[in-house]
């Protein structure tokens, strides 16, 4: 009989393994501990758990994002699949690096956590936890060969999915894109309902992409009605400013006046590449579609298309970090590098 397929478990914090500050006194903060078995006792057949770090998931960064990344290089032969459990604050944040990072993935990476402690009656973590073995396992399901997230009865590419709720069970979503699964029923018996297309598989080996290669001098700004001109200069003076994600109203569109515009032209003209993203949840940027849009597009502005914020900052960071010109990177942010925006 074939063996059972391997997983690693690499585990990061995050509330599945949180306990409260003063023990037994539930209003005191909940707080990383280290991991003991975190539940994983019942899988130990097929499961090898490795914790390598015990943080908020608030504390997370590109050097850990690299470290992750380097840990599944050097398992990579010898697991089917990867779970990594993490907290859900920068979930998103993290499936992006790794998709980003990971490149030529064919093999299940299944980031995972939970609302509360795994030690906490009621919590949502073992369900979690033995939907995101089995698919990282992959022994009676399709493999899917890429960064995922799974919470609550959701399976979904990681780099669309978002953090849209402070509480309850269902944590996550991917507004503009498909699940890539539903999970149905209790494990053991819960089954993939549904599984999109996959990404075309890859014949070329794995090849990781090293975590210092996140540029870090970029930022993400909302505009907001009466945002102070003085102060957007400001901020795109900001000496080594290389990048900004402009998180903007509907369909990608900012204040007209030449005053906002003229702050923006001179940014561009820096060498400063701006990503126009929708502050709304769902939907795409599609400059041009009202004239509110024209003057950032004229300006150099670039589009976001459909990516989350999320996506649109760790893919800046990445594509900046590997050194290439704005004008390459602009193209490039306009692309679809692993999954995470709808090319048009
Ligand atoms: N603050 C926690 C974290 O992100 C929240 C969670 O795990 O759900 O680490």
């Amino acid at each position: 009989m074939r063996a059972k397929n391997k997983v690693l478990v690499l585990c990061t914090g995050g509330t599945i393994g949180m306990s409260h500050k003063i023990k037994g006194e539930p209003s005191s903060p909940l707080v990383p501990v280290s991991w003991g078995d975190v539940g994983l006792s019942a899988f130990k057949s097929f499961v090898d758990t490795k914790e390598i770090l015990s943080i908020d998931s608030s504390d997370m960064n590109p050097a850990y994002w690299g470290l992750l990344a380097e840990k599944i290089g050097e398992n990579y032969d010898k697991y089917d699949g990867f779970v990594i459990l993490h907290g859900t604050d920068t979930m998103a944040y993290t499936a992006c690096a790794l998709s980003f990072m990971l490149e030529n993935l064919k093999k299940p990476v299944v980031i995972t956590g939970a609302q509360l402690p795994i030690a906490k009656q009621g919590s949502d973590a073992p369900q979690n936890l033995a939907a995101a073995l089995a698919v990282a396992a992959a022994e009676n399901i399709p493999v899917i060969p890429e960064v995922s997230i799974l919470f609550g009865n959701l399976l979904l590419r990681g780099n669309r999915a978002r953090k849209m709720n402070t509480s309850g069970f269902s944590v996550f979503d991917s507004p503009n894109y498909e699940p890539l699964a539903r999970i149905v029923g209790e494990p053991p018996g819960f089954v993939l309902s549904q599984i999109t297309p996959q990404r075309k598989p890859t014949h070329e080996p794995l090849q990781i992409t090293d975590f210092r290669s996140f540029e870090t001098n970029v930022l993400s700004l909302d505009i907001f009605p009466g945002m102070s001109n003085v102060m957007l200069k400001n901020i795109l003076a900001l000496e080594g400013l290389k990048g900004v994600v402009i998180k903007t109203y509907g369909a990608g569109n900012a204040p007209t006046v030449p005053n906002f515009l003229n702050e923006i032209e001179n940014a561009v003209n820096k060498g400063i590449v701006i990503v126009n993203v929708t502050q709304c949840p769902y939907g795409a940027v599609d400059m041009g579609l009202y004239g509110a849009s024209v003057g950032l597009l004229q300006r150099g502005v670039i589009s976001g298309l459909d990516m989350s914020p999320e996506a649109a900052l760790v893919k800046l960071m990445f594509l900046l970090g590997q050194g290439y010109a704005p004008e390459s990177v602009k193209e490039k942010m306009q692309l679809d590098l692993r999954g995470e925006v709808t090319n048009n």
